[in-house]
């Protein structure tokens, strides 16, 4: 039975450019975590799955992320290898863009427009890469991955078989995957767009789902294709976007029936209409009405601008920021009634 340490002498010579103890705290927008005992910056496809066929051959444990940006990593660090998918290639073909998962999300929003496509405009304020957007069905202003993507490549880990998805075999939810459930190594994706000049960009809402309408009624108004400017503007009058933070915390609450909210409505004078009629309710509105925003613990810090973002201010802790999120998720639970679920991801940590 080989060490740890035997371990990683193998990896370091079957594997090039290992980087030892890499402080994860240089790789998450929240500026938190503690050292990935070995770190790989994968620059293809076929690298990212030997880096991975190899741990597993070893018996090393690994962790495949993207930009960091929905990433809480334990402060002692991960005892394995951390890779990072940055295999970015990007290509256009008429209105099919063959993508892969290390492409950074807002570059391939704003490569797609320059191309004269229409569709993906809403993940220009997105931050991370396309792998993490497919893996948690990242979405904003009424636009989500699941609406875009007509297949996904992958590397199925528990039988070492590429494999090409379609998008209902991705079983897409919101913010939910089939990723989330069966581990993959996402490799990219096909994304469907229209080509401007065969769709006016502001008729293209019309051409979309009833579930697409659905959601676009609970965005405060902005199209999912609306220009670069006024979604950023939007962005960044309603998000911290100047502080470290990981986005929203929580999900969104979705609920069936109204009798959901009955602790809620003897608590707060009037839900917003606009939460009633799609049946959900928004996470960052819940935790400002348990009298959560502003909260702190150690480093970390509800936003006073948005409920559902927790800010470092400095030297955040994980366990700091995990302290808060049962203290805000206990609030919301006692006060109104609702269970708060947990959007961010994390690493060595439960
Ligand atoms: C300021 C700010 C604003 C944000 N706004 C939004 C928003 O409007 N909408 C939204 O949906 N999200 C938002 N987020 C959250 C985040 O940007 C998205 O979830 C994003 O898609 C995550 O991508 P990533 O590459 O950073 O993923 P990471 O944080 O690197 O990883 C997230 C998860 O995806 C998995 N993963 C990543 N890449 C792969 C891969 N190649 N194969 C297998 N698994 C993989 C990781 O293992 C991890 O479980 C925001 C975040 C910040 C900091």
């Amino acid at each position: 039975m080989k060490t740890l340490e035997q371990k990683i002498v193998e990896y370091k010579s079957r594997v090039p450019s290992v980087i030892e103890n890499e402080p994860m705290a240089k790789h998450t927008s929240f500026r938190i975590g503690g050292p990935a005992r070995m770190y790989v910056v994968a620059v293809s496809s076929d690298a990212l799955i030997e880096a991975v066929r190899v741990a597993q051959d070893l018996e090393i444990p690994f962790y495949v992320f993207g930009g960091g940006s929905n990433l809480l990593v334990a402060d002692e660090g991960f005892e394995g290898v951390v890779i990072q998918a940055a295999n970015r290639g990007f290509v256009i073909e008429h209105d099919r863009v063959q993508v892969e998962s290390g492409m950074i999300t807002v570059l391939a929003a704003r490569k797609t427009v320059d191309a004269g496509l229409t569709g993906f405009e809403w993940a220009v304020g997105v931050p991370g890469t396309i792998g993490g957007a497919l893996y948690g069905n990242a979405g904003c202003y009424g636009g989500e991955m699941k609406d875009n993507v007509s297949f996904v490549d992958a590397y199925r880990l528990k039988d070492g078989v590429r494999i090409r998805l379609s998008n209902a075999e991705c079983q897409y939810g919101y913010r939910d995957s089939l990723f989330k459930r069966e581990p993959h190594v996402i490799l990219g994706c096909e994304l469907k767009l229209i080509h401007s000049s065969v769709i006016p960009a502001e008729d293209f809402g019309e051409r979309h789902s009833a579930e697409l309408s659905r959601s676009l009624s609970r965005t405060a108004g902005i199209h999912p294709t609306a220009p670069f400017d006024q979604i950023l503007r939007a962005r960044k009058e309603s998000q911290p976007l100047d502080q470290s933070s990981a986005g929203c915390v929580f999900k969104n609450f979705d609920f069936t029936d109204e009798s959901q909210l009955d602790i809620l409505r003897r608590y707060v004078n009037q839900i917003p209409e606009a939460m009633l009629r799609v049946k959900r309710l928004s996470a960052g509105w819940l935790v400002e009405q348990a009298g959560m925003k502003g909260q702190r613990i150690g480093d970390v810090q509800v936003s006073d601008k948005h409920g559902n973002f927790f800010l470092n201010r400095g030297h955040a802790r994980a366990q700091d920021v995990i302290a808060l999120i049962s203290l805000v998720k206990m609030n919301v639970r006692d006060k109104l009634g609702i269970e708060l679920q947990e959007e961010v991801q994390y690493l060595s940590l439960s």
